[in-house]
Order: structure tokens, then sequence, then C-alpha cells
């Protein structure tokens, strides 16, 4: 059972906690505020009603203090043998995982990438979205 797999956080090693809205299930770390999304979770993401998203965005405030600092080195992939790659997703860098196509969002993140994926075609395909996040920049 997947359940079962502890994802450590990519910014700063915690134990990801697990949250679900509307049946989407997503991993968000309870100290410096960060989310990993899985591949296509994005997009179900940007489909959550406003209510939902202000749910979920209340949930990653972390811990007081700065936010955690940009990696500029290639990190491994939290869930998979891959390395994770900065990519521009509308206005903001995201790590990316190229082979299985998770993202992490850093503390602040969300709504700008939310509001990307909104910003495309809405009958986009999840498949289409990271192929175009891949490719932006
Ligand atoms: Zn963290
Ligand atoms: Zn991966």
């Amino acid at each position: 059972m997947p359940d079962a797999t502890n994802i450590c956080c990519v910014k700063c090693n915690s134990i990801l906690d697990k949250a679900t809205f509307q049946g989407l299930e997503v991993d968000l770390c309870p100290k410096c505020g960060g989310l990993w999304l899985d591949r296509g979770e994005i997009a179900r993401a940007a489909k959550l009603p406003e209510k939902e998203l202000a749910h979920l965005r209340n949930l990653l405030t972390g811990q007081p203090g700065p936010p955690p600092i940009p990696t500029e080195s290639i990190a491994p992939c939290p869930v998979c043998p891959g390395s994770l790659a900065e990519v521009m997703l509308g206005a903001v860098h995201v790590d990316y995982c190229g082979k299985c196509q998770g993202i992490f969002l850093d503390r602040g993140e969300l709504e700008a990438a939310v509001d990307a994926v909104r910003a495309r075609d809405r009958n986009t395909t999840p498949e289409e979205i990271v192929i175009a996040i891949s490719t932006v920049g």
C-alpha cells in the first residue's frame, strides 16, 4: 500500500504530511510549507474550488522563519530514482522530476503555479501540462 511510504521534504528533509482535498491526496511539509505533487496533481489542484485551495494554502504555512532557500543544484527526487530540475511554471521556479513527473512547490508558490495551469487550456491533459512546463524558458 502506497501510504506506507514516507516522502521526505526536498528542501528540509522532514517527513511530509498527507492531506486530501476532494479526492486529491497531496504531501505537504509541516516544517517549511513545501508541497509535493505527484504526476498530474497540479492540474487537479488547479480545478479545486477556491475554498479548498484556500484551505490547502492555510496548511502550507510551515514554521515561522524565512522560506527555504531555492535549490541551486540538482536534488534527488523524493519518490523515485530520478533527480529534480528547476523549470518555470508561470512566474515561479518549481522543482520538477522528469522521470516521475512530480513537482515540488516551495511555500508561497502554489498560487502562482495554479494560476499558470489555469491560464492554459482547461482541457489540457496533465501530460500536456508537464510537457509544456518542462519546455518553457
Ligand atoms: Zn520542508
Ligand atoms: Zn521522480
